[in-house]
């Protein structure tokens, strides 16, 4: 038999998730009713996730929902998301995460509308990220599904996807961890537009890789 919600955990857990929506929408990465964020449950194989048409400023104890794994609602009265499936596809496929913020941040997602990748040319996002996958659009151009999405963060060193004309993905252990990466995509992409500007303006056709030696570093030190 399943381990019952324990109340004090779905407690802790949707207030930390409050926190962090309110920080994502105070940072502008997250306007209106779009994106998601999800954590974790201590309790059980089990999730607090923001329902459809919520927005991150609009979150309350009473309004957070809880979900299995399989998408299988436990607790709450509203409109599950449509982000749910892939919350939980992840979540199954990565039990070292354990919580996963997603936004249509306006700079990250500019990126991935264009088809590219961001690069991580600072030294905090190489070290703290590496690299971003680009989740192209699901079948006939519509929205990524679960398994366009986990299969691109399967492996364990991914700590955060962009989905193309969609948004990004942040991974973490902790909410915490999840929002700073999706703080640092933004970061990353606005200087990279920046960079890729500025040597544009100076006809630097092919703007130098970033030093192969803070990538060699990063690596030593993970
Ligand atoms: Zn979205």
């Amino acid at each position: 038999m399943l381990p019952k919600l324990d109340e004090n955990d779905v407690l802790a857990r949707k207030l930390a998730l409050i926190g962090t929506a309110k920080r994502s929408f105070d940072l502008r990465l997250q306007t209106n009713a779009g994106g998601n964020l999800s954590v974790r449950l201590a309790c059980r194989d089990a999730i607090a996730i923001k329902p459809s048409g919520i927005g991150f400023n609009e979150c309350t104890v009473d309004n957070l929902m809880i979900a299995d794994l399989n998408g299988e609602i436990l607790a709450g009265s509203g409109k599950p998301s449509k982000d749910l499936d892939f919350h939980a596809g992840i979540y199954r496929a990565r039990p070292d995460v354990g919580a996963i913020v997603h936004v249509h941040s306006p700079w990250a997602t500019g990126w991935a509308s264009a088809g590219l990748e961001i690069p991580c040319i600072t030294v905090q996002s190489i070290e703290k990220v590496g690299r971003v996958p680009l989740v192209p659009l699901g079948p006939n151009g519509g929205p990524q599904r679960s398994e366009d999405i986990v299969p691109a963060i399967e492996d364990r060193s991914v700590r955060a996807a962009t989905l193309a004309s969609h948004g990004t993905i942040g991974l973490g252990k902790t909410l915490v961890d999840a929002q700073y990466v999706v703080e640092l995509l933004e970061e990353t992409a606005q200087i990279a537009f920046v960079r890729s500007a500025l040597a544009h303006a100076k006809g630097l056709v092919d703007i130098p890789a970033p030093a192969s030696g803070l990538k060699h570093a990063a690596e030593e030190r993970n």
